[in-house]
């Protein structure tokens, strides 16, 4: 059966879901992941969900453990700072329980390897940080770990997040552009609860968004040249809330 083991470096979330849907159709998948076991769970990151993603979810049997860990966004209101009106969607125009989701990275990550623990057409391997990727007699060869070794794989699925992709794969070019821009992102709690809006606000310094996280808090993730969002992100707590 290791023979016909897909392979697929790296157990965020979409190693993790790609393995569980592999074992949906009764294939067999082995996750190798740097990171130790559990680590990912703390991760606070706010993810932002898209409805088709929940269908997926849903799919796997995943979504019904973590939805009380998600918060909806029944609206959106996007403005433009300075400008006249605003365009709000909702839901309810097109007939959808939501137009999105917000769960943090951890919360997603718990529930997604509880499911994979629970398959037995799923393996996973922790602390084992993949280094090189090579095509040995027709077939992938992984290197890593403690010890390097070979496995015969109809797919090698890279989930690495696209981090090192070009480092594993010799003469695999990543093209990359630089937006000058960086995201400061964390977390607020305004005086009046979010009420599963979701916010996008236009800057001339760069778009703002505050996603519903929780009943209390938003999600803040504030875009802007990174000279600008530097200099933001040294602010004391009171000149930040004011800017
Ligand atoms: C602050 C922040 C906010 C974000 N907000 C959003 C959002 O709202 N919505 C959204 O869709 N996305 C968001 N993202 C992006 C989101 O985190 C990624 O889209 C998502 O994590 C991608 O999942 P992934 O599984 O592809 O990669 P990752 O989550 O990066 O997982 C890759 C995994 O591969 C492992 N790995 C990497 N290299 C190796 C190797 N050589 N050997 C073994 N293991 C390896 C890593 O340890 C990691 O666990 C955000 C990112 C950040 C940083």
């Amino acid at each position: 059966m290791k023979n016909l083991e897909y392979v697929i470096v790296g157990a965020g979330p979409v190693g993790l879901v790609f393995s569980l849907l592999l074992a949906k159709q009764n294939q067999h998948s082995h996750l190798l992941e740097s990171r130790r076991k559990n680590d990912s769970h703390s991760d606070k990151r706010a993810l932002a969900l898209s409805y088709g993603t929940k269908l997926i979810l849903e799919n796997l049997g995943i979504w019904e453990s973590l939805k009380n860990k998600v918060s909806e966004i029944k609206d959106i209101h996007t403005s433009q700072k300075n400008s006249f009106g605003r365009t709000l969607l909702s839901a309810s125009q097109y007939n959808l329980p939501a137009l999105g989701y917000v769960v943090s990275y951890g919360d997603l990550s718990k529930a997604l390897e509880e499911a994979v623990n629970q398959s037995s057409n799923i393996k996973i391997t922790y602390e084992f940080e993949v280094s090189a990727i090579k095509n040995e007699k027709g077939r992938p060869t992984l290197y890593g770990g403690n010890e390097d070794f070979s496995i015969k794989t109809p797919l090698l699925v890279l989930a690495d997040g696209g981090k090192n992709s070009t480092e594993l794969i010799k003469g695999l070019k990543k093209k990359e552009t630089s937006y000058n821009h960086t995201a400061l992102v964390t977390k607020v709690t305004p005086e009046i609860p979010p009420n599963k809006i979701a916010y996008e606000r236009f800057t001339s310094m760069g778009p703002i968004a505050l996603l519903p996280n929780g009943l209390k808090e938003f999600s803040l993730v504030w875009t802007g040249k990174d000279e600008d969002i530097q200099e933001l992100a040294k602010k004391s707590k009171k000149l930040f809330l004011e800017k």
